[in-house]
């Protein structure tokens, strides 16, 4: 076995919360950061619209916390959104300092609105927020003397005491993360390291849907490994599809930013459905409304006319508003040949944001010693049964703080020993067929099944799939050499199991969770957290 990489903390994933934790333990920490690609690789770089925050003086908290609440069906955890819309403007603010170059009017933020605000809070960068933001902390990053980036190194599982040959500890017993065991794909080989931290800022997974905006690395693999490892996980039946992204065979996962409705953009049956709006008729919010409710009516309507797309129409805004608004979407639907300045844009919904996963406190602390986790791949209570847009960037910045915070006030020492990777097993010239076709069997399925609109007989049969597929996945994890899509397709297959099982228990609707035989949403509202079994 080769020695392992010794750090004072592993962070895994390079996205905003990954990097903002970084950044911040960095003066005082020892850093590794590792990431399955490259270190621009995630959705944060992806994000259009913004990130929301009190910055407006007619504006205030309690008006951020209530649009929250409002979105969130009941399920949101006031204190967790009070921290996180409290914490808001030191948050925005950091990233000024940082150089991060927002859009201004007349020397002030200039603040964009979303469906589900109340007010004009949105701070953005033209219209790819995300992508002005993690290019000027990846320049910060890689001028840090103190974070170690690893590029293509991918989190297989992690080491807890569990894991560990010097013994189980004993039931009752707190159990600790000592390190993780991470593919390197450029050698081929897996590799170890060793921390008395580590954070999981591994994002969400909107691939386990056949329609999703995410970006390829969304295979929800911190989840997948945290409720290996024994962590509990709750509220995975909310999966947010965002209702307006471009329906186009040569556009993949390309989002058309809320702020186009924002800005008055309207939805429009296709003209062989007779071309008329039909928000008005399913809410009187309108465009306006929350993304569930424009999903799901934008579902209703392609299935009642049996029409491919929906259009959204933004060309009464002059082609000068529109070039300096959303100067990214205009140019990609140019490169297909749409002028949004003349022409509506043909959209369809797609899955966008996993609302759920690893259960933390409001420091970042998941059930095991040592193991913290942020953004995208925690449940903090935030998002309760939806998010409110422009909240999850938000969310990111807030908890690594929150995070950097405990682990500067809990010293921790690494373990002395670590268990080897066994690396006795053999590669297969047959696996990779047969893996390609379970990672589309897995999400067709998911899409079809699990998706908007929910049944429970078509939840049962997702189940049943689940099942047959896991077998086949752990008998090939058990046997042959591993490879990124062998791994993907394991959390991929957990991750679907945890959706369904949320899905089963949650015997009502709410927020994202729509099912035809539960319509009706209970008095009584309680988030589902799933423990694991004990292994
Ligand atoms: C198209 C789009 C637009 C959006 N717009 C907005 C918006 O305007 N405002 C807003 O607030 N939110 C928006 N969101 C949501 C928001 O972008 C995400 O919730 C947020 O960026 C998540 O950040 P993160 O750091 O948790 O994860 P990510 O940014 O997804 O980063 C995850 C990182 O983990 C790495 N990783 C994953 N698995 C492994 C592994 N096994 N080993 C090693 N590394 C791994 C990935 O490569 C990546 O670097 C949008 C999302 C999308 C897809």
């Amino acid at each position: 076995m080769t020695n392992p990489q010794d750090f004072d903390v592993l962070i895994v994933g390079s996205g905003l919360a990954g990097l903002t934790a970084a950044l911040q333990l960095a003066p005082t920490h020892k850093v590794a950061v590792l990431t399955k690609r490259r270190l621009s690789d995630g959705s944060s770089g992806w994000a259009q619209g913004g990130i929301a925050a009190v910055m407006d003086p007619a504006d205030a908290f309690d008006n951020h916390v209530q649009d929250t609440l409002v979105a969130g069906v009941g399920l949101c955890d006031l204190e967790a959104t009070q921290k996180v819309v409290e914490h808001a403007p030191t948050a925005i603010r950091w990233l000024q300092d940082l150089g991060v170059p927002f859009s201004t009017e007349h020397g002030e933020l200039h603040l964009t609105r979303e469906g589900g605000h109340s007010h004009r809070r949105i701070v953005h960068a033209t219209d790819a927020t995300g992508a002005a933001v993690q290019a000027t902390l990846i320049e910060r990053v890689k001028a840090t003397p103190n974070i170690h980036v690893f590029e293509h190194h991918m989190l297989v599982d992690l080491i807890t005491d569990r894991r560990m040959a010097s013994g189980l500890p004993r039931p009752g017993q707190p159990v600790h993360c000592q390190g993780v065991y991470a593919l390197d794909e450029v050698r081929d080989v897996v590799v170890t390291f060793r921390a008395p931290h580590t954070i999981l800022a591994t994002g969400g997974a909107g691939k386990v849907y056949l329609y999703t905006t995410n970006p390829d690395t969304a295979t929800g693999d911190g989840i997948a490994a945290a409720w290996r490892a024994g962590c509990r996980v709750a509220n995975m039946e909310f999966i947010q599809f965002h209702p307006t992204c471009l329906y186009h065979p040569h556009a993949k996962s390309f989002l058309i930013s809320e702020a186009v409705r924002g800005e008055g953009g309207k939805l429009l049956l296709p003209p062989e459905a007779g071309g008329g709006r039909f928000m008005p008729a399913h809410d009187p919010r309108e465009e306006l409304a929350p993304r569930d409710v424009v999903a799901r009516a934008i579902d209703f309507e392609m299935k009642k006319h049996g029409v491919d797309c929906v259009y959204l129409d933004i060309s009464h805004q002059s082609p000068q508003f529109l070039e300096e608004h959303f100067p990214n979407i205009k140019a990609r639907c140019a490169e297909l040949g749409i002028d949004i300045t003349r022409q509506p844009i043909p959209v369809v919904p797609a899955a966008h944001y996993t609302c759920g996963g690893v259960v933390t406190d409001l420091d970042g602390r998941t059930d095991i010693g040592g193991l913290y986790a942020v953004g995208e791949t925690t449940c903090t209570g935030l998002h309760g049964a939806n998010r409110l847009a422009s909240n999850s960037l938000l969310e990111c910045m807030v908890f690594a703080s929150a995070t950097v915070d405990a682990i500067r006030t809990t010293p921790l020492t690494s373990s002395s020993t670590l268990p080897p990777w066994d690396d006795s097993r053999v590669t297969d010239a047959d696996e990779l067929v047969v893996i390609q076709h379970n990672w589309h069997e897995l999400r067709r399925f998911m899409w079809d099944y699990v998706g908007i609109v929910r049944t429970t007989k078509r939840l049962e049969r997702a189940a049943h799939r689940i099942s047959l597929l896991q077998k086949e996945i752990h008998e090939f994890y058990a046997q042959f050499h591993v490879t990124r899509d062998l791994l993907e397709l394991r959390n991929l297959v957990q991750v679907a199991d945890l959706i369904v099982m949320s899905a089963l228990l949650r015997r009502e609707s709410r927020g994202l969770h729509y099912s035809r035989d539960y319509p009706n949403t209970h008095a009584l509202a309680k988030p589902t957290v799933l423990v694991p079994p004990p292994r």
